[in-house]
């Protein structure tokens, strides 16, 4: 399977269970996958000790909202067709 990260740096942050130092892993592209959802994460941290317990941490300042404006617009949209057709009763 072809990897959907690329490394970005070997050392980051310590894991907060081993304290090892945890590698630093970005998406190679942003697809629909991740805007489909409220938010992802840009980047995230990887922990390579085979014994830890921890494998992924995903830090809040590495999260990206996406935006909702698709969403607003349909709501506008619904919100004038109640109104048209409240007016034509
Ligand atoms: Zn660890």
């Amino acid at each position: 399977m072809k990897a959907k990260y690329r490394v970005l740096r070997e050392q980051g942050k310590k894991c907060p269970r081993c304290k090892t130092q945890m590698q630093v892993r970005t998406h190679l592209e942003i697809t629909s996958k991740q805007l489909r959802q409220a938010y992802y994460y840009e980047k995230w941290y990887r922990c390579m000790n085979e014994s830890c317990l921890t494998t992924q941490v995903n830090p809040p300042e590495f999260k990206v909202m996406n935006p909702k404006q698709q969403r607003k617009k349909q709501d506008w949209e619904e919100i004038q067709r109640q109104n048209s057709f409240l007016q034509s009763i």
